[in-house]
């Protein structure tokens, strides 16, 4: 701290006898001889000669004879960054300033150095100074004559509160300084993402808010903002560990700079930098500024497609994980930055939906879906219990008699806030969403309380009554148990109910979905493919599940006049049907062609709006003998 202590001070007086007391006194030169007030003073006080400047340090004393004098002496100092603690002035000083007026030039550009007035008497009172030279706490009087002792004190306590000041000062400087630089990195760490270093959702909108704010009211495209989600992150985080989780997402961003440097210095020479930007996840956001077309934002997203679906190496690890991308463009003419997010965002989903690894651009009709999508979100959860579900079956007639041979179960759901929803439209949700299991069970109950009472009034001559199962359901450890439950709660045949179930369904998680069916089969009940032919069809399926029966998809009838290779299909699988002993139905009978077709391949049985549309179970003439009257 000794480095800090300032011991310059000045001395202004016109009285020459002065300075050298003050030399002698605080310059550290020992008394002379012929000091004789000193001396004696010594001698009085103490008894022995002062001995203060053995030990401490001398003050280093500037002389000025004349106010002006001081005042230029003071200016220099403090413009060499060398200032005087303090002053010690005189009153009279003619013929030029008195002290008051030094006082007051000192005070235009000097407010610090603490000024001691050394006076005998004054023309002016103690008020008056005091009122006229300002900064009164670093102002002080000194009465002539003074004792030596107390000018020693006087000059060492000033400089003390200096040495204090400016230690308290550097303080509040640094903490000052530390302050701004905390408060720098908070701005920064509000600004970007921690892991990838890349700017953060706030800093993207705030930039696209600038954008949207200065471009408004032009019709061209300007800039493109694309929403970037990345495919089967998730399962690297949870199989991997979240480390590896993180190292992808950071060989994600570098990839994603490094190739918006080169297609910017390549593509886009006259354009703005692209921004990529990370909103939290998996999910970033590239902001392409000055774009002249949708086109070469698509050039952007196709190269980004490309460039991100390579492997990534990670620590011996190779993972892979593809990029879905949804573009949207300023043309729109958005409003905010939320807007534009939320777009790119319903495009990326788009592009998830509709196969992955791929981009599509936005438009209107995307964003109506993926409101309707919302409604059906919030309206879905609890259907089944508020008794919004309908169960509407449809006949399944023999092609010989047209009788009705069973009934399949198709499911709606009567929404107060959306009407009549159809399956197509809310299962997948569904299925996403989990709410599938209540659904699927209350399915499930309804038909089998259905069927059981069909079979109080009928007997043997009761329909079999068909259900479907989704893809979630028959791999969900909950299935079965709902469906023992149905059976110990519910007295049906167990045979006469059967389960539809697709082949796409099956391929999800074939093993378990086989240990399911087996154990459907041991309570009881049948089990159709249904879609038969649609999807991926293998024959080892065939072969190795336990099937009853074979639900041949409505494709194949769905033209009018059947094409021959439909015809052909349809054949064969009338024949597999037979050789393997299991039941075929054929769906989307829609006209006598359809039926006279079948009934010459020699198809069993058949389901479609020509016999009958799914309807309430009242409505379907169930117990009348025969459906429909078939050409013969
Ligand atoms: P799916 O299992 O293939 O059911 C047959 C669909 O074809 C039904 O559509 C039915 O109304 C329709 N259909 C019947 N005859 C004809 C016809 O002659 N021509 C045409 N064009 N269509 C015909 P729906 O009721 O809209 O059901 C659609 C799909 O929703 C079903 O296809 C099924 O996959 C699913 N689904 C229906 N109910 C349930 C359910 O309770 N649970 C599950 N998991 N899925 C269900
Ligand atoms: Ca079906
Ligand atoms: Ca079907």
């Amino acid at each position: 701290m000794n480095m800090d202590v300032n011991n310059r001070l000045i001395v202004i007086d016109d009285n020459p006898d002065i300075h050298r007391d003050f030399r002698k006194i605080l310059g550290g030169i020992a008394p002379a001889a012929n000091t004789p007030t000193l001396d004696s003073l010594e001698d009085h006080i103490f008894g022995e000669p002062i001995s203060t400047f053995a030990s401490k340090a001398a003050f280093d004393l500037t002389h000025c004879y004349r106010g002006e004098e001081g005042c230029n002496t003071i200016r220099d100092a403090n413009a060499d960054n060398k200032p005087f603690f303090a002053a010690f002035l005189d009153m009279r000083m003619p013929p030029g300033w008195d002290g008051l007026q030094t006082i007051r030039e000192i005070r235009k550009f000097d407010e610090e150095v603490t000024i001691v007035i050394c006076t005998a008497y004054s023309d002016y009172s103690w008020h008056e100074i005091a009122s006229q030279a300002g900064a009164l706490d670093r102002l002080m009087i000194l009465k002539k004559p003074f004792d030596p002792i107390e000018l020693e004190q006087l000059a060492r306590s000033l400089q003390e509160r200096d040495a204090l000041v400016r230690r308290a000062r550097l303080r509040t400087d640094e903490l000052e300084s530390a302050v701004e630089e905390r408060t720098r990195q908070l701005r920064k760490n509000a600004l970007t993402d921690r892991l990838t270093g890349l700017p953060n959702r706030a800093m993207l909108c705030d930039r696209m808010f600038t954008l949207l704010s200065t471009r408004s009211g032009q019709s061209r495209v300007e800039f493109a903002l694309l929403f970037i989600d990345f495919d089967r992150f998730k399962v690297i985080n949870d199989s991997l560990g979240h480390k590896y989780g993180d190292k992808l997402l950071c060989a994600i961003s570098e990839r994603l700079t490094r190739e918006l440097r080169v297609s910017d210095s390549v593509a886009r020479v006259e354009a703005c930098s692209p921004i990529a930007a990370r909103l939290g996840g998996d999910e970033f956001c590239i902001l392409l500024d000055n774009i002249p077309d949708i086109a070469s934002a698509e050039a952007v997203a196709s190269r980004l497609v490309t460039i991100l679906t390579k492997p990534y190496q990670l620590d011996g690890h190779e993972v892979i994980s593809t990029p879905s991308i949804g573009i949207t463009t300023s043309h729109i003419g958005y409003a905010s930055a939320e807007d534009m997010l939320r777009d790119a965002d319903i495009a990326m989903y788009r592009a998830k939906q509709t196969g992955r690894g791929r981009y599509v651009v936005f438009d209107r009709s995307m964003y109506e879906d993926a409101m309707k999508r919302q409604q059906l979100e919030y309206a879905l959860p609890g259907a089944a219990q508020r008794g919004e579900l309908i169960a509407h079956y449809q006949p399944i007639v023999a092609l010989d008699d047209g009788s009705m041979r069973g009934v399949e179960t198709l499911l709606r759901w009567n929404s107060p806030n959306l009407g009549m929803v159809p399956p197509n439209d809310f299962i997948p949700l569904a299925e996403e969403t989990r709410d599938i299991m209540p659904i699927g069970e209350w399915v499930l109950r309804t038909a089998c309380v259905q069927l059981a009472q069909w079979e109080s009034e009928l007997q043997e001559a009761a329909p079999f009554v068909t259900v479907n199962v989704s893809r979630i359901q028959i791999t969900h450890e909950a299935f079965l148990r709902q469906l023992r439950q149905a059976m110990t709660d519910i007295p049906f045949t167990p045979e006469k109910l059967v389960i539809e179930v697709t082949e796409t369904a099956l391929m999800q998680n074939p093993q378990a979905a086989e240990r399911t069916l087996h154990a459907i089969r041991e309570l009881g009940p049948r089990i159709y493919l249904d879609d038969f032919g649609s999807g991926f069809s293998s024959l080892s399926n065939l072969q190795r599940l336990p099937l009853n029966g074979l639900k041949l998809d409505r494709s194949f009838l769905e033209c009018l006049t059947v094409s021959r290779r439909s015809a052909a299909i349809i054949r064969s699988t009338v024949t597999l049907a037979r050789d393997l002993d299991v039941a075929l139905i054929a769906e989307g009978v829609e006209s006598l062609e359809h039926v006279a077709l079948l009934q010459a391949f020699g198809c069993e049985a058949a389901q479609g709006y020509y016999f009958c549309r799914p309807k309430p179970a009242s409505e379907i003439g169930v117990g009348r003998a025969i459906l429909h009257r078939l050409a013969a």
